[in-house]
């Protein structure tokens, strides 16, 4: 674990960086952007190495290792994300866990969020994914959809929404990618400008990855997830 623990520290620097240098380069403040760390298939101790070496965000994407890696770091308190997609039969079992859900992208999942939150006497606070690149291999609502699927769960009580998430699409066309982004900051501005109720702090992207944080952060990123480029490769593999 000493080694696992100096290579992540090292890498977790390393990340920093990027994420520094291309914030000044697109005229923003480095401290406007988030680093979360996508724990997804990583063992817990590798997982508690770098939260050890700084992490303090974690998103995991699955319920099954939620719960195994969030009692195990209870003690050194990381804020944990859910930003994988959620099924209503396993709320129950994450919403000890984690302060953010950024992954709803129904009606129907917002509004059973928001009843089980109202029975626990707590609030969430949760993103709306949007599928910008509209492949079907991904989960999120069209980006048409975002706005006034945004707006009603603002209107939910005891959800409070904190902003839009979405995965990039896989090109290596730059223009591509970045124009998938640009279209989730286009619906944070039209949905933050509406003056709905609930709307006003829905401020954050959560988008970019290890490959393309930079193009995320040029089009206004405030969180990026971040999982190889920090952790090293994945052993398992995982659908997204
Ligand atoms: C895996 C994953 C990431 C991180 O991907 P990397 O390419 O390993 O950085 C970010 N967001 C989501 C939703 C993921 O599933």
């Amino acid at each position: 674990v000493t080694s696992t623990r100096s290579a992540a520290q090292r890498r977790l620097a390393e990340v920093r960086q990027r994420i520094a240098r291309a914030a000044v380069a697109a005229d923003r403040d480095p401290a406007d952007v988030r680093l979360l760390l996508a724990a997804k298939t990583m063992p817990t101790d590798v997982v508690r190495a770098v939260v050890e070496a700084g992490g303090d965000l974690l998103g995991e994407n699955r319920v099954a290792e939620l719960v195994e890696h969030a009692p195990a770091l209870a003690d050194l308190h990381p804020e944990i994300h859910l930003i994988g997609h959620l099924q209503s039969n396993k709320i129950a079992a994450a919403l000890p866990w984690v302060s953010c859900i950024q992954s709803v992208d129904t009606p129907t999942l917002a509004e059973r969020l928001s009843r089980r939150c109202a029975a626990l006497g707590r609030d969430l606070n949760v993103m709306v994914q949007a599928n910008v690149s509209a492949e079907p291999t991904k989960h999120g609502t069209m980006p048409d959809d975002a706005a006034s699927l945004a707006e009603a769960v603002a209107a939910l009580p005891h959800l409070r929404l904190t902003g839009f998430m979405t995965i990039g699409a896989n090109s290596r066309d730059e223009t591509v990618v970045r124009s998938g982004y640009a279209r989730l900051r286009e619906v944070r501005d039209e949905v933050v400008g509406s003056g709905l109720p609930g709307t006003a702090a829905a401020r954050e992207l959560s988008m970019g990855m290890s490959g393309d944080l930079e193009l995320a952060i040029a089009e206004g990123a405030t969180i990026v997830r971040v999982g190889t480029a920090v952790f090293g490769p994945r052993t398992r593999a995982t659908a997204p």
